[in-house]
């Protein structure tokens, strides 16, 4: 898919929701690393993936459709591009399903599914509903929003932009167990 740019990619939303200096290494200093950890966990999303093809109670039987995996989604109005891990297609619309190497939200899938949700709209799809399946539990949780929800979404796209502009970095999370886990953290003097 072929974008302008400017366009944010909606796993800035959850980095940004993770810790804002993630989004500033990775927007402004152009710094994309990835860990064993991190590359762990696409390792069991693409196992999980292939693995999900097979299963029986996979959401396709329960919502009887066409399934489609790492689906490219876009949203011009709000200016960002994403990928959907897998969609399924009904006569009545689409349910949207993003995979989890972890049961642990950092409060981030509803904004994050709610980005997918919106692009889906936008590209003239109607979204029955979302999920995120938890691939250590095989388990499939529903996602539902909130209007604080949309307004979540649309003050981190401004605070992303604006970082860009100002290249200015946030303040470092205040949650210290995110940074002993973090690939950055051997730039975040301040924080150790
Ligand atoms: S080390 Fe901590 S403050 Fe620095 S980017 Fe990682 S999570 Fe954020």
């Amino acid at each position: 898919m072929t974008v302008e740019p400017d366009y944010l990619r909606i796993n800035e939303i959850k980095n940004y929701l993770y810790c804002g200096r993630i989004s500033y290494y990775t927007l402004c200093l152009m710094l994309d690393r990835e860990t064993d950890l991190s590359k762990g966990g696409i390792r069991e999303e693409q196992e999980a993936k292939k693995a999900m093809k097979r299963r029986k109670y996979a959401l396709h039987a329960v919502h009887d459709g066409t399934r489609q995996f790492d689906v490219d989604v876009v949203n011009h109005d709000l200016r960002y591009v994403g990928k959907v891990d897998e969609m399924v297609t009904t006569t009545g619309g689409v349910y949207l399903i993003d995979y989890k190497d972890t049961d642990r939200d950092y409060g981030y899938w509803q904004v994050q599914m709610l980005g997918y949700q919106l692009a889906v709209q936008a590209m003239g799809y109607t979204v029955l509903g979302c999920y995120v399946y938890v691939i250590p539990k095989k388990d499939y949780k529903p996602v539902t929003f909130k209007p604080k929800h949309h307004q979540q979404l649309g003050d981190i796209l401004s605070a992303l932009r604006d970082m860009v502009e100002t290249e200015r970095m946030p303040e470092a999370t205040s949650n210290m167990g995110k940074c002993l886990s973090c690939q950055y953290a051997r730039l975040c003097n301040d924080v150790f």
